[in-house]
């Protein structure tokens, strides 16, 4: 066991203290607990059920044949770099996507036109090797129901820094408080961003939570932002979007 404090550990900072288990096996029995990765993507409720995350030995990169095999629980930003040393091509958009394998598959994180879902070979839950063809990716979405410990990416050589820069580029209008990331998927053809704007909400704050002046989509922490008001603005954005628009926001932020 573990003892997290999410108003610290997670990117939004608001979140209990509470007991999380540490996995460092692979069993069916885990299958009980909510899983957390780096909680960059996540709004913990006061009261969460039962969660867990990963241990050390879910860490790690290597190469395998034309594979690329990477534990559940490694950053990101480890992958990143293992990319560059090894002159590995495809992954260079993890750069600054804050998380860790579990968390960025379990998402389909991505960029652009970037998403970790088209470098997937297959994951590795407790029933053993899933190849992707059986799991349902779509955008910002798996389909996976269970704890990823492993998964295997395509093997591709000439890793670009210039790639990497230009993708950083498009984060120079991310707000700097606290946020998991954007609040909202973009619904087809259009982005959240420009519906939260258009009603209104750009900027919009309750208590300390609130749609981001800089970027209406980052539901930002200012201070003592507590789940509560994050839920009202929430509910407030899909309310006021359905009604202009017809349009059903559906969030990208997971809620425990
Ligand atoms: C500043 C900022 C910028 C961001 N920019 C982007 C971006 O450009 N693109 C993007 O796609 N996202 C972005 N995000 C969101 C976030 O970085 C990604 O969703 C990331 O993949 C979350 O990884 P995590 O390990 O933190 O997952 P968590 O937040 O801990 O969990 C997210 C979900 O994944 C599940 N999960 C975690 N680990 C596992 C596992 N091992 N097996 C199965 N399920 C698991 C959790 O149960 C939860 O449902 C951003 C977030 C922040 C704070």
């Amino acid at each position: 066991m573990r003892s997290i404090d999410f108003s610290l550990y997670s990117s939004i900072k608001i979140g209990p203290k509470v007991r999380v288990f540490r996995i460092e096996s692979i069993d069916e029995e885990f299958e009980r607990f909510k899983i957390v990765g780096g909680a960059n993507n996540i709004l913990v409720s006061p009261n969460p059920p039962p969660m867990a995350v990963l241990g050390k030995s879910f860490d790690y990169i290597r190469i395998e044949g034309d594979e690329l095999i990477i534990g559940g629980a490694t950053p990101t930003g480890k992958v990143v770099s293992f990319c560059k040393k090894h002159n590995i091509s495809g992954l260079e958009f993890l750069s600054r996507l804050p998380g860790t394998i579990g968390g960025a598959v379990k998402m389909n994180a991505g960029v652009k036109e970037y998403e970790i879902g088209s470098m997937l070979k297959w994951i590795r839950t407790y029933e053993g090797v899933v190849p992707k063809e059986r799991l349902n990716i779509t955008y910002r979405n798996s389909g996976i129901e269970n704890i990823v410990y492993e998964a295997g990416f395509k093997l591709l050589s000439g890793y670009s820094e210039d790639l990497r820069r230009r993708l950083l580029s498009l984060r120079t209008n991310q707000p700097k408080e606290p946020s998991a990331g954007s609040c909202f998927k973009n619904p087809k053809s259009d982005y959240a961003g420009r519906l939260l704007e258009a009603v209104g909400l750009k900027g919009h704050r309750i208590g300390d939570m609130a749609f981001s002046p800089i970027h209406a989509n980052f539901l930002v922490n200012l201070g003592k932002g507590d789940f509560f008001d994050a839920l009202k603005l929430i509910e407030l954005a899909k309310k006021r979007v359905f009604e202009e628009f017809g349009t059903v926001l559906e969030e990208e932020i997971i809620i425990i």
